[in-house]
């Protein structure tokens, strides 16, 4: 896997983001939180290791029972509201944050999309990506 020395942060400049390290995922994600907190049909999610993340600001953040019935926390900027990334309690070691927070977006690639069985009838996935109905396995 390769190794990725990105930046990102929020819409205000709030809080910003570095982080050095391999990608444990990245993917279209068609979850219904996704929907909700991005206004969209799907969110272009990473994940990678916590330890290589270095974070400048502060988060909100609030608390729910995902679409794979695992409790995430979901942080965002408190003055400009852009979702940044997710704790998911059953994979302490990984953050999951928005490709598209990125300063560079066009760096991390989705390889899949995930959690298809909630995606909306006018975005269905339509590429030659693998497709998950949850999460792959
Ligand atoms: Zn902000
Ligand atoms: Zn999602």
């Amino acid at each position: 896997m390769a190794n990725y020395k990105l930046s990102g942060g929020c819409a205000c400049g709030n809080f910003r983001y570095e982080f050095n390290g391999e990608l444990a995922m990245a993917a279209h994600c068609h979850c219904r939180d996704c929907q909700k907190s991005s206004g969209t049909g799907s969110a272009a999610v990473f994940a990678t290791n916590r330890n290589n993340y270095k974070f400048t600001g502060k988060t909100s953040s609030y608390k729910f029972t995902g679409d794979s019935g695992n409790v995430v926390e979901r942080h965002f900027c408190p003055n400009c509201g852009s979702p940044l990334f997710s704790d998911v309690e059953i994979l302490p070691d990984l953050i999951f944050a928005r490709i598209a927070s990125l300063d560079e977006p066009s760096h991390i690639k989705p390889s899949m999309h995930i959690y298809c069985d909630s995606s909306q009838v006018w975005d269905r996935p339509n590429d030659h990506l693998a497709k998950f109905g949850k999460m792959p396995t």
